[in-house]
């Protein structure tokens, strides 16, 4: 099992701050901005692009959880990314919706 599929079966207890039948999220271990958390589906994708072509409706929910967080956190601007594939960054291949926020961000980025 990934690590990611560990944490959101709760094999490694981990606090969510949103949670779903589809979704949970938590904070980055870590964290590039005062506020980084990591919204992922509870089933095992390999990225976000093997998830929307299967799950379209949970892809979306990783928004609106996203967007709830935000406000909840009280953020006014934040950034959303999914790293896709190796040379984009990824190295965690379950899915997963970075949201970054709390400091300026530079653009384009790195
Ligand atoms: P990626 O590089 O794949 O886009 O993002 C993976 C993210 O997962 C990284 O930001 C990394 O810090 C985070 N991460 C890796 N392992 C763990 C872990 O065991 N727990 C948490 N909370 N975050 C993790
Ligand atoms: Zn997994």
């Amino acid at each position: 099992m990934c690590i990611f599929c560990k944490i959101a079966s709760g094999e490694i207890p981990t606090h969510f701050l949103y949670e779903s039948e589809h979704v949970v999220a938590f904070k980055d271990l870590d964290p590039q901005a005062p506020a980084h958390i990591l919204v992922i589906p509870r089933a095992h994708y390999e990225n976000a692009a093997e998830l929307a072509a299967a799950d379209s409706a949970t892809m979306s929910e990783l928004f609106g959880a996203a967007r709830e967080i935000a406000a909840t956190l009280g953020l006014d601007g934040y950034r959303i990314t999914f790293n896709t594939g190796a040379s984009a960054g990824q190295s965690v291949f379950h899915a997963h919706l970075h949201l970054l926020g709390g400091r300026p961000f530079a653009w384009p980025p790195g």
